[in-house]
């Protein structure tokens, strides 16, 4: 049986919602409608930013990244590396299928990149450089040939270590502009972005619905909207820590849930007060304090094995394992974004250096998908062959007749002709 310590007070209502959907639905419906002067009209409205040119020239870029100190360009190098390391890995993992299942048939897949990708990098209130890496480097290493990025200025300035990342991420467009009317102008085209297959990357509620609604028109990685966390603490956790790091995530917005889920209750007493303590001399304060007074949670559990059931019940989208044995997360727990096992990593290692992919599900997508990963650039497509006639009149036969239960006539044709030009079946019509 599990005690709140300390709920959520403010939960999203649907009013809130459909309001979002809705606005969103406007922007997205008008930048189809009226292209390019509406992209600058919601630029203009949301960010205050109207360039000439939305997208920036080479010499723009190469102008932004000499003025980025180099110590900040060599960490991307170092971060981008690792992120590429591990994608590299992953795509390793997936081979292409070719296997013969009849005599002289044979069935195959192959993991075809798309053509092209919109990859969104946030940058609404913080800088999001971090999201360079992982979506476009990431799609690079799928073999996407035309990866489009767009960031939004930052309180008016370029964000350049963002350029900077997306540039050595290997992008073949920037675009500074952020926002639904970043994602819509990719995904349906405008007369100055030409349109993508699919978009990618993280943003705030308003970016993360409208890949939602755009998606079908084009294919989008997930829904990867504000951060969650989820800490699992058993006795042996360090209070201090748990605090820390709870707070980590809180920080990304007012909207961000931060939930203990602890076997122990000194340890959610202890963290409690650490929090209330380290929150008033956060730079931050303005979006962890909200995120924590109004999504903060605190429940105290009877063992580590309630303590995964109920993380699982969350489906959050980071999950830190902090108990005398994390690993045991592995098999335990079915719905999460990522795991962080142990105290020796976090969530801000995943976030900005250790190479595993940061765009991960949020509200609850997580029982239905993973993070974004090579595979998402890949579509994995089939192909056929029959070089058998002996095998083709077999199979014809029986599509003859499968196809007829279907009331298929024109399909049941197809097979008819095979199995009679390389059987000794007879065309009966
Ligand atoms: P953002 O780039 O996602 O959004 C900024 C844009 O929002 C602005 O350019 C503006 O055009 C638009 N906007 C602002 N107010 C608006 C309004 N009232 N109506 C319509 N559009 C409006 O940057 P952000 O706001 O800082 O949010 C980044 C988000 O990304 C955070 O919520 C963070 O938690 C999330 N994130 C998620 C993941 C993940 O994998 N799930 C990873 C990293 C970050």
């Amino acid at each position: 049986m599990s005690e709140v310590i300390k709920g959520a007070v403010a939960k999203p209502t649907a009013t809130e919602d459909s309001a979002l959907r809705d606005r969103v639905r406007g922007i997205i419906d008008d930048i189809r409608d009226r292209g390019d002067v509406a992209v600058r009209e919601y630029s203009e409205r949301f960010d205050g930013w109207s360039p000439e040119s939305f997208r920036l020239s080479a010499e723009e870029v190469e102008r932004i990244v000499a003025t980025v100190p180099q110590q900040v360009l060599d960490d991307i190098r170092f971060v981008q590396e690792q992120v590429r390391g591990f994608a590299a890995h992953q795509r390793e993992s997936l081979r292409d299928v070719e296997v013969e299942t009849l005599p002289g048939v044979r069935l195959g897949h192959r993991h075809v990149p798309v053509g092209a990708v919109g990859a969104y990098v946030p940058g609404g209130r913080y800088p999001l450089t971090a999201s360079a890496h992982m979506t476009i480097v990431t799609a690079k290493v799928a073999g996407v040939p035309r990866v489009v990025a767009a960031t939004p200025p930052i309180r008016g300035e370029v964000p350049a270590a963002t350029v900077a990342a997306m540039h050595l991420a290997g992008a073949d467009e920037i675009h500074l502009l952020g926002g639904v009317q970043a994602v819509a102008a990719m995904a349906v085209g405008t007369e100055s972005v030409g349109s993508v297959d699919l978009l990618a990357g993280p943003g705030n509620a308003y970016v993360a619905e409208a890949k939602r609604q755009l998606f079908g028109e084009v294919g989008i990685d997930l829904f990867a909207g504000p951060t969650e966390i989820l800490v699992i603490a058993d006795e042996h956790a360090d209070p201090f820590v748990v605090a820390v790091d709870l707070l980590s995530q809180a920080e990304h917005g007012p909207d961000s849930p931060a939930v203990l889920v602890t076997t122990s209750r000194s340890v959610a007493e202890a963290v409690i007060e650490h929090v209330e303590k380290l929150l008033p001399g956060m730079p931050t304060v303005d979006f962890a304090g909200p995120a924590w007074r109004d999504h903060g949670e605190v429940v105290l559990v009877e063992s580590v094995d309630e303590a995964f059931e109920v993380a699982d019940s969350y489906a959050s989208e980071h999950v830190q394992v902090l108990t005398e044995q994390p690993r045991l997360a592995l098999e335990r727990m079915r719905d999460y974004g990522a795991l962080f096992l142990g105290e020796g990593t976090c969530v801000s290692y995943g976030d900005k250096v250790i190479g595993t992919n940061h765009v991960l599900p949020t509200k609850g997508a997580a029982r239905y998908t993973g993070g974004l990963w090579v595979g998402k650039y890949l579509k994995t497509v089939t192909y056929q062959e029959v070089t058998d006639p002996v095998a083709s009149a077999q199979l014809g036969a029986v599509c003859g007749r499968a196809a007829r239960v279907e009331l298929f006539e024109g399909h049941a044709r197809s097979g008819d002709v095979r199995a009679a030009k390389f059987g000794d079946a007879a065309l009966e019509w």
